[in-house]
C-alpha cells in the first residue's frame, strides 16, 4: 500500500513538472511575440494555435493528475489551469491578444470539468471506505486512516470489538433486525469514544477504532463493552423485543511505534482471538506473552488435528470404586496426547484448547469410538457390573444429533448400553441449556447413564440444577484437595453431598488421595470415590487385571 502510494506521488510530480514546463513555454512563447522576435514572426503556425495546443496538453495532465489522487491531483490540476488562466489574461489585457478570448474561455470549461470529475471521484471512493449498514469507515478507510497516520508519525491505540450474538440474531430475526443491532452497536461506540477516536465497522462482526494518543485503552473498552451489553430492544412486527450481545476487545497500544501497519493489524487480531477464546478476560492487550500463549494454543491446536490423523491419542482408565468394601464399579476414560518424540501433553492443556475450537467435537468422537472397542469384551464379560465413563465436552453434547450420532457408535460397536456413562459438566448447562437437556432425556430414554463433572463449580442455578436428569454426580479434586485443613471446603463438601441425595444421585468424590480425605467423605455419605488412593489411571492391560481381580471376586 505504502508502495502504492510512493509511486502515485512521483507520477503526480511528473505531470505537474510538465505542466509547469508548458505553461512556462507558452509564457516565454508570448513574450517573444510581444518582442517581435523573428523566429515567431517566422513561424507557418499561428501562435495562437500553438497555445491551443499545448493548453490541450496541459489539461489531459490535469485529467491523469485528477485520476490518480483525485484530492491532490486536483489540487494540482486547479493550480495548472489558474496558471494558464493568468498566462492568457496577460495575453488579452496587457498585449490586447483578443485572439486568446476563447483559450480564455476554454480554461474556464477545462477548469469546470476537472471540479465535476473530481466531485465524482469523490462520491465513488467515500462508497469505497463507507461501511453501508452503518455509515462508519469500512475496513479500507480504517486502514488508509492508520497507513496516514503511520507516515505523518502518530501514535495511539488500535482497539478491536469482536461482537458475539449478531449471527444468532441473524437466524432468529432475520438480517434486517441483525443490520439494525450492528447501527444501534455503531451509534453506542459513537457516543462512548465522543472526541477521543474514530470508529470503524471492518467485517460482519469486528468494529475497529483508532483511540487518540493519551487516551486510556482499558478505560474505554470497559466503557465500550458495558455500553454494548446493555440489552437492546427493537420492534418487530409492533411487538419489543429484547436483544443481548457480547463483546471482548483486543488492544494493540502505542501503534506509532510499530514499522508497518500489517504488523498492527496481525497483533489487533492476535489480542481480540486471545480474548474471544479466554473464559475469563474480555479485554487483552498485546504483548510478548500473549503472543506465546497464542503460539502454544495454535502449536496445540495443529498438534491436535495432527494426532487424530496420526493416531498419537490413546486412552487410560481411572477405577471408581463403592465407598463400602471398595468394590469396583467402573472406570473414566482419560485421553491421553503422546507425540512420536515421546513428549506427553496433559489434557487439562490439550482439552481446553480444543473446547474453544470444533476439533473437541471430533476428539469426543474419537475417544468414545476407541474406548467403546477397547471396553466392549470387557463389558461382555462382566456384564452391566462395570460401568465405562466417557467425558464428552460442553460442545458436543449441545450437537441436535448427538444421541443418534452416540446411539449409532454403540450400536456399530456392539457395545452393551446399558453399560455405557457419559459424563457432562455442569458448565454444558450454560450454553444451550434447552439443546442440552434434550439430549440429556434421550439418551437417559435410551438406557446410557448420564453423570455431572465437576459439580458445585457454580455455572448453573440451583433452581437448575436440581432439575438436571442425571443418575450420578462427580465433584471435583479441587473441593477436597483441601479438605482436612479447610473448614469451608469440608462444609462444601458435606453440602454438595447432601444436594447430590437431594436430586436422587449417587455421589463420586474425585481426587482422593488420602486415608483422611476418605474418612470425611465416608463420613459425609459419599457414594462413591476415584481417586490416586485406590487407583490411578492406567493403561487398558492393567485394566483388564483390575477388572479380573475385582470383578470375578464380586460377581
Ligand atoms: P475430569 O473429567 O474431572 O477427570 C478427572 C481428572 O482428575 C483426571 O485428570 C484424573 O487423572 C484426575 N484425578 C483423579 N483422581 C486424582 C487424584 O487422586 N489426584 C490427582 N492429583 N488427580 C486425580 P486428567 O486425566 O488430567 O484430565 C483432566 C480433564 O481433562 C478431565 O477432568 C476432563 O475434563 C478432561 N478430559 C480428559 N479426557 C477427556 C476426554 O476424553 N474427553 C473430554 N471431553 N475431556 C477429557
Ligand atoms: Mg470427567
Ligand atoms: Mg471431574
Amino acid at each position: 500500500m505504502i508502495q502504492n502510494i510512493k509511486s502515485k506521488k512521483t507520477i503526480l510530480g511528473i505531470l505537474a513538472c510538465t505542466n509547469i514546463a508548458i505553461i512556462m513555454f507558452t509564457v516565454w512563447i508570448g513574450i517573444c511575440q510581444v518582442r517581435q522576435d523573428e523566429w515567431v514572426m517566422n513561424l507557418k503556425i499561428p501562435v495562437s494555435g500553438i497555445n491551443g495546443s499545448l493548453q490541450t496538453l496541459v489539461y489531459l495532465n490535469c485529467i491523469l493528475m485528477t485520476i490518480t489522487n483525485y484530492q491532490i491531483g486536483t489540487k494540482l490540476s486547479i493550480f495548472s489551469i489558474v496558471l494558464s488562466l493568468a498566462n492568457i489574461s496577460r495575453a488579452i489585457f496587457g498585449s490586447k491578444n483578443y485572439v486568446s478570448i476563447p483559450g480564455f474561455f476554454n480554461c474556464f470549461l477545462q477548469l469546470l470539468s476537472i471540479v465535476i470529475l473530481s466531485r465524482q471521484f469523490r462520491i465513488r471512493e467515500n462508497k469505497r471506505i463507507t461501511d453501508r449498514v452503518t455509515g462508519l469507515g469500512n475496513r479500507y478507510g480504517f486502514e488508509e486512516v492508520l497507513s496516514r497516520k503511520l507516515d505523518l508519525r502518530k501514535n495511539g491505540s488500535i482497539l478491536y470489538i469482536h461482537l458475539k450474538g449478531i449471527m444468532q440474531a441473524n437466524i432468529d430475526l432475520g438480517r434486517n433486525y441483525g443490520d439494525e443491532l450492528l447501527n444501534i452497536v455503531a451509534k453506542r461506540i459513537c457516543s462512548v469514544l465522543e472526541e477521543n477516536g474514530t470508529a470503524f465497522r471492518i467485517s460482519g462482526t469486528e468494529y475497529a477504532i483508532i483511540l487518540l494518543n493519551g487516551v486510556n485503552p482499558q478505560a474505554v473498552s470497559r466503557d465500550l463493552l458495558e455500553e454494548i451489553e446493555k440489552k437492546i430492544v427493537i420492534t418487530i412486527n409492533e411487538t419489543p423485543r429484547n436483544c443481548y450481545l457480547n463483546g471482548v476487545i483486543g488492544i494493540v497500544k502505542d501503534f506509532g511505534k510499530e514499522e508497518n501497519i500489517e504488523t498492527i493489524l496481525q497483533h489487533a487480531d492476535i489480542a481480540m482471538n486471545f480474548a474471544a477464546k479466554s473464559f475469563n478476560e474480555k479485554i487483552c492487550i498485546y504483548d510478548e506473552e500473549v503472543k506465546n500463549q497464542v503460539d502454544r494454543r495454535n502449536q496445540i491446536e495443529r498438534l491436535i488435528k495432527e494426532s487424530l490423523e496420526k493416531d498419537y491419542f490413546y486412552l487410560e482408565y481411572q477405577p471408581q470404586f463403592l465407598i463400602d468394601g471398595k468394590i469396583l464399579r467402573g472406570f473414566e476414560t482419560l485421553c491421553r496426547m503422546k507425540l512420536p518424540d515421546g513428549t506427553l501433553i496433559s489434557p487439562s492443556e490439550f482439552i481446553p484448547i480444543a473446547e474453544s475450537s470444533n476439533i473437541i467435537i471430533d476428539l469426543d468422537e474419537y475417544v468414545i469410538r476407541k474406548a467403546l472397542e477397547q471396553f466392549k469384551n470387557l463389558c461382555n464379560e462382566y456384564g452391566d457390573s462395570i460401568t465405562l465413563s466417557v467425558n464428552v465436552s460442553a460442545k458436543g453434547i449441545a450437537l441436535p444429533d448427538f444421541p443418534n450420532k452416540l446411539l449409532e457408535i454403540i450400536e456399530k460397536a456392539d457395545f452393551p448400553r446399558e453399560c455405557l456413562e457419559i459424563e457432562i459438566t455442569e458448565y454444558s448447562l450454560s450454553d444451550s441449556p434447552s439443546q442440552t437437556m434434550k439430549n440429556v432425556e434421550i439418551l437417559r430414554a435410551n438406557g446410557v447413564k448420564l453423570a455431572l463433572d465437576d459439580f458445585g463449580s457454580g455455572y448453573t442455578s440451583l433452581a437448575q440444577l436440581l432439575h438436571i436428569p442425571v443418575s450420578r454426580i462427580k465433584i471435583d479434586k479441587s473441593m477436597i484437595e483441601n479438605i482436612d485443613s479447610n473448614q469451608t471446603n469440608k462444609d462444601f463438601v458435606k453440602t454438595m453431598i447432601y444436594l447430590g441425595h437431594l436430586m436422587k444421585c449417587d455421589v463420586i468424590v474425585e481426587g482422593v488421595e488420602d486415608y483422611n480425605q476418605y474418612d470425611l467423605v465416608r463420613d459425609f455419605s459419599g457414594d462413591l470415590i476415584q481417586g490416586f488412593m485406590w487407583g490411578k489411571p492406567q493403561s487398558l492391560e492393567d485394566t483388564v487385571r483390575l477388572c479380573s481381580e475385582y470383578l470375578v471376586n464380586n460377581k
